[in-house]
């Protein structure tokens, strides 16, 4: 039995929370009796299927199944892992994305940005010179995914 080799194809379809229907990524949580999955959340909250009312378990066995069709964020430094369906939203909000500077261009990564913003970015005396509210302006723009300011801004904090 053990030496069969069950290769399981579950599309996105398959991999849906049955208590709140969002998609679910790993760890997989499953319940004992009727497989019904469950996201993380609903796993720890319930405890128990809310469809058959068998008890909830991480499906390690299942995840080295599917650890294959696992795809790794490409941003450096991220290293973690989704399934396709869920990579291509990571990758959007990633936090290592690479991203330009709204005020000088240098690429760096959106954890780094605001870093950037406040210190080592070029144009960042420009933008202490209003104490915090200069820098905390930009941020929150930039934040607020405003990626083009127009350089002219910058004449108000001379
Ligand atoms: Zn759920
Ligand atoms: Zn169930
Ligand atoms: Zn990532
Ligand atoms: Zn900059």
């Amino acid at each position: 039995m053990s030496s069969v080799e069950v290769k399981y194809e579950l599309t996105r379809d398959d991999l849906m929370c049955s208590t709140c229907y969002n998609d679910i990524q790993f760890p997989l949580f499953q319940c004992q009796k009727n497989q019904h999955f469950h996201c993380k959340v609903c796993a720890l909250i319930e405890k128990k299927c809310l469809e058959c009312g068998s008890s909830i378990r991480r499906n390690k066995g299942l995840e080295r199944q599917l650890e294959d069709q696992l795809e790794e964020c490409p941003f450096e430094g991220c290293y973690r892992s989704f399934f396709p369906w869920h990579l291509k939203e990571h990758k959007t909000k990633c936090e290592f994305k690479e991203n330009e500077c709204p005020v000088c261009f240098e690429k760096t990564s959106l954890g780094f940005m605001e870093e950037h913003i406040t210190r080592e970015c070029k144009f960042s005396k420009y933008l202490d010179v209003e104490g915090e509210s200069g820098s905390f302006d930009l941020l929150k723009r930039f934040q607020e995914s405003t990626m083009t300011i127009d350089i002219s801004d910058l004449d108000n904090y001379n």
